[in-house]
């Protein structure tokens, strides 16, 4: 027997917070916005039923504060945090403290936040469920020597990571040990700065993997999976173009793949939704753990398509007490999706950041196109946070056709006030390597660096 959430405050901005908002309404949930005085016009603080200021637009004193939401939780009166992607969505401090609050945290328990979210940890996790890693130091390392000295047996290129790092920073690339003591020290002091932890450790650089990773649900007791996404068209570690199923893996390999991310998540006790990710090698066939996501994800949609089942939902259900009603055969795949994230940075000038005011503003629209943003006609995008604008995802028969619906989908669209990725997604449609899926993590950057001789392109 279980109570639900009464009240939900959303410690989030943007598309995801209004993504929120619109599962809790489906749910008959009341949301608070817990906003930034830069966000008081947003489109969540239009939608919720209640708005709460947190404090300045500078995100530390406003979505980072875990005082100022602790405060939102007391004033509103609300029960239950979903904290969306990015910000405290994996901090294990602020999941804590919501707890101690009395409230619900929308996520995993703040011991599984800690584990996996650091990365040399939740390395460690997997290797003991016996899921593959990427060959890498077993351990954080805190200085030049102990690197170079874990180097002989990583190889060369490796990458020196922040355990703490996300969102595609607190990466760096070392060819040799030369790059390797010149690297380390910035690495260490990089990610001290940036993520206030300068743990590192190092894995071997592939460099003609996918990025392939597999969406899970669990209830504490019980995980399922829902399929795989791709999102191997990166910039800067940072994916643009995502779709699921994959397009490359056999049927054999999708259940060896996704049976091993469910054992992971139910050695974890893993509860809510989550994200094992993981790097495919073609050639071989091999796949290796890279981390894991205690959180919803930005592509999260392309699942939805396929599998017919709203995550956002799900998760308000796993954490207002329901047990995980799906059993693996009831999930099953249909079609295929894409999404193209909408980013305001303009693509022909080195993707320069493009904040401005909307002017006109036209989404597509047809069968199997979702749009997912927090734009309005008038709305000022401020230049504090993630350029995200809107994630525009079509659904096919197969990849064929969502293909095709995908380009129709970014004729329809217009976006006028400032620059988008727009442009660059028309492009990327018409390129053959897409069509084929012949690509890798690094096939986007090869390409913009022969694309972007100064001008349009
Ligand atoms: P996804 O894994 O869902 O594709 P991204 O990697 O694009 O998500 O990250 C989603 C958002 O979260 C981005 O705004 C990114 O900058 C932010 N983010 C993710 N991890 C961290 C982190 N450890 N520290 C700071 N920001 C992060
Ligand atoms: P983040 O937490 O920033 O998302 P990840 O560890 O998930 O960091 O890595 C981000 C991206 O960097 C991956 O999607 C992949 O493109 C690339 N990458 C990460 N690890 C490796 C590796 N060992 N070899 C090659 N590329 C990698
Ligand atoms: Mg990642």
């Amino acid at each position: 027997m279980t109570q639900g959430i009464r009240k939900l405050l959303i410690a989030n901005r943007g598309e995801i917070a209004v993504r929120i908002i619109r599962a809790a309404q489906a749910l008959g949930i009341p949301t608070v916005a817990a906003c930034s005085e830069a966000d008081v016009d947003s489109l969540a603080a239009r939608m919720a039923d209640e708005v709460h200021v947190l404090g300045p637009a500078r995100a530390d004193k406003s979505y980072l504060s875990i005082e100022a939401l602790i405060g939102a939780l007391k004033a509103t009166g609300a029960d239950a945090v979903h904290p969306g992607y990015g910000f405290l969505s994996e901090n294990a401090d602020f999941a804590e403290a919501v707890l101690a609050a009395g409230a619900i945290f929308v996520g995993p328990s703040p011991d599984t936040i800690r584990r996996m979210g650091d990365k040399a940890e939740a390395r460690r996790t997997a290797q003991a469920a016996g899921v593959p890693v990427v060959p890498g130091s077993p351990d954080e390392l805190f200085d030049v020597e102990s690197a170079l000295k874990a180097a002989e047996s990583v190889g060369f290129p490796l990458l020196i990571k922040a355990s703490a790092g996300g969102g595609g920073r607190g990466i760096r690339l070392a060819q040799n040990a030369q790059q390797l003591s010149e690297e380390f020290p910035r690495a260490q002091r990089e990610a001290q700065t940036a993520f206030g932890n300068g743990a590192v450790y190092l894995e071997r650089f592939i460099g003609k993997a996918r990025h392939i990773e597999v969406q899970i649900l669990g209830d504490g007791q019980r995980a399922v999976h829902l399929f795989e996404r791709e999102c191997s068209l990166q910039r800067r570690r940072q994916k643009v173009f995502e779709e699921a199923p994959s397009p490359v893996l056999t049927q054999s390999q999708r259940e060896t793949l996704c049976d091993s991310a469910v054992r992971l998540a139910e050695a974890l006790g893993y509860k809510g939704a989550g994200t094992l990710e993981y790097l495919y090698d073609d050639e071989t066939g091999a796949f290796f753990f890279i981390e894991m996501n205690t959180r919803i994800q930005v592509e999260h949609p392309v699942t939805e398509l396929i599998t017919g089942i709203d995550l956002v939902q799900a998760m308000l259900r796993i954490a207002g007490g329901e047990p995980l009603g799906l059993h693996q055969s009831d999930i099953r795949l249909h079609g295929a999706a894409v999404q193209m994230r909408l980013n305001a940075e303009d693509p022909a000038r080195n993707f320069f950041p493009s904040p401005g005011v909307v002017e006109a503003l036209e989404w597509p629209q047809g069968e199997g196109v979702r749009v997912d943003t927090h734009l309005y006609q008038g709305y000022r995008v401020p230049p504090y946070y993630d350029s995200l604008l809107a994630k525009l995802i079509v659904h096919g028969a197969d990849r064929a056709q969502a293909l095709a619906r995908a380009l129709s989908a970014v004729e329809q669209t217009k976006l006028t006030g400032m620059a988008s990725t727009l442009s660059l997604h028309g492009q990327l449609l018409e390129q053959p390597w897409l069509h084929q899926a012949d690509f890798n993590t690094g096939t986007l950057e090869a390409w913009l660096a022969e694309h972007s001789n100064g001008g349009e392109a």
